[in-house]
């Protein structure tokens, strides 16, 4: 069935994705002489216009550095700075804005709590728990704190659809486990991991919790309260905000706990050259000026999606999804790579026996925009014995007329190479 406009009870509006299209000034482009058809929405999501003109008021009215001025502008960027956390943590509902870390990315979120929060904690022989279908960036920060501390990584398997292999968590979850990270949803197969549970199971034993939020935020409603973590990433790129911004949640009393990551200004209270005392959350984990036009931005993504209304997205998109994985099912000599039943519309996928970077390079001549390659998940594309995919992601303003035309311009590459 096409989605075309959800009505919610919870919200006014219906979802009508021709007005969400609007938002997007890029989408008026052509490329190769089409339309743009973005389907990379996983590697970097496009921008509403709401976003670019945050941006652009901070610069032009109000730019100055935050929480040292007294003058105006310091005041005004200040406030447009700390609303951004606020909205923040509304979007993932955490407690406190205390508890909401302005970061460069889920990247640097997670290095934070593997330096931060982990290193000190580990001995020679205990282990970290994560996933078979982590990111590279789930992956690299514990195995750096391994090397650090001679802690052991273990990995928790995966299916042949694309699934957490749940039967192996009971014996996994030692008690030898001292941390838990792992990926709310897949950005190479778009599984949704039923991480409310996996949180429950691990808490239920005592070892801290990370989630890898960068592709869940963008679709599904996320609330940090209810799943129960201790730490939660996100991505602002992911979810239609600036590159080079994020946020970490952390529970208050773990954030409390823990040594600062990076030293400078911003997250001292008082320094001497005898000793140096730190500001309180969330500045202790803020070092130097930040990256204030970017937390704006993202403030701004957040207020989007919010009013759009996050379930309505996730209707819309659901129905989105099932129709592209139907559609693609028409074409000979597609394989899927990732069929998780519980899933987001990430496809990944060969066609025949043609390298991944052929697909992507001849549907760019169509003007559609998908991603090839390993898609920084390098064991998932060993497990499933594949040097790369290609993969489609999609987003709030795709359409079904795009995966139309998707799927006729790919059956015209597989004709190429028949
Ligand atoms: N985790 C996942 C699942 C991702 O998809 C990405 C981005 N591709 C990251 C982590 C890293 O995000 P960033 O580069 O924004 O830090």
């Amino acid at each position: 069935m096409r989605p075309t406009a959800v009505s919610m009870e919870t919200h006014t509006e219906p979802f009508d994705v021709e007005a969400v299209r609007q938002h997007f000034p890029i989408l008026q482009r052509r490329i190769n002489g089409n339309p743009l058809v973005y389907f990379d929405n996983a590697a970097t999501a496009q921008r509403p216009r709401c976003v670019m003109d945050a941006v652009q008021h901070y610069f032009e009215y109000c730019n100055a550095n935050v929480h040292r001025g007294v003058h105006t502008l310091a005041e005004e960027a200040t406030s447009a700075f700390e609303d951004a956390r606020s909205r923040m943590r509304k979007f993932l509902n955490a407690a406190s804005n205390r508890e909401v870390i302005f970061t460069r990315g889920v990247t640097e979120g997670v290095n934070l709590v593997a330096q931060a929060f982990a290193r000190p904690r580990l001995n020679a022989g205990d282990e970290i728990l994560i996933t078979h279908m982590e990111h590279h960036s789930n992956i690299v920060p514990w195995q750096l704190v391994c090397e650090q501390t001679g802690a052991i990584l273990k990995v928790l398997p995966i299916n042949q659809r694309g699934e957490l292999r749940l039967e192996t968590l009971d014996e996994l979850l030692s008690p030898r486990v001292k941390m838990f990270a792992l990926g709310h949803v897949s950005n190479a197969l778009g599984s949704i991991n039923p991480v409310r549970d996996l949180i429950a199971s691990a808490r239920a034993r005592e070892i801290p919790v990370l989630i890898d939020g960068a592709q869940a935020a963008p679709h599904l409603p996320i609330d940090v309260q209810a799943l129960g973590c201790d730490f939660y990433c996100v991505s602002g790129h992911k979810m239609y905000g600036p590159t080079g911004i994020g946020v970490l949640y952390g529970r208050e009393s773990v954030l409390d706990s823990m040594a600062p990551y990076h030293g400078g200004g911003e997250m001292i209270r008082e320094v001497t050259f005898k000793k140096t005392t730190y500001n309180d959350l969330p500045a202790k984990f803020e070092a130097g000026t930040p990256n204030i036009v970017g937390a704006i931005g993202l403030g701004a993504a957040a207020r989007f999606l919010s009013e759009i209304g996050r379930e309505q997205i996730v209707d819309y998109e659901n129905n989105l999804t099932n129709y592209a994985l139907q559609a693609v099912s028409s074409i000979a000599g597609l394989r899927m790579i990732g069929t998780a039943r519980h899933r987001l519309g990430v496809l990944s996928f060969l066609l025949n026996d043609v390298h991944a970077h052929d697909v992507g390079t001849l549907l760019d001549q169509k003007g559609i925009a998908i991603r090839t390659g390993h898609h920084c998940a390098m064991p998932v594309m060993d497990f499933f014995c594949v040097p790369a995919t290609s993969r489609i992601s999609l987003g709030l303003f795709n359409t079904c007329e795009e995966i139309d035309y998707f799927v006729e311009s790919l059956a015209a590459v597989r004709k190429m190479f028949a």
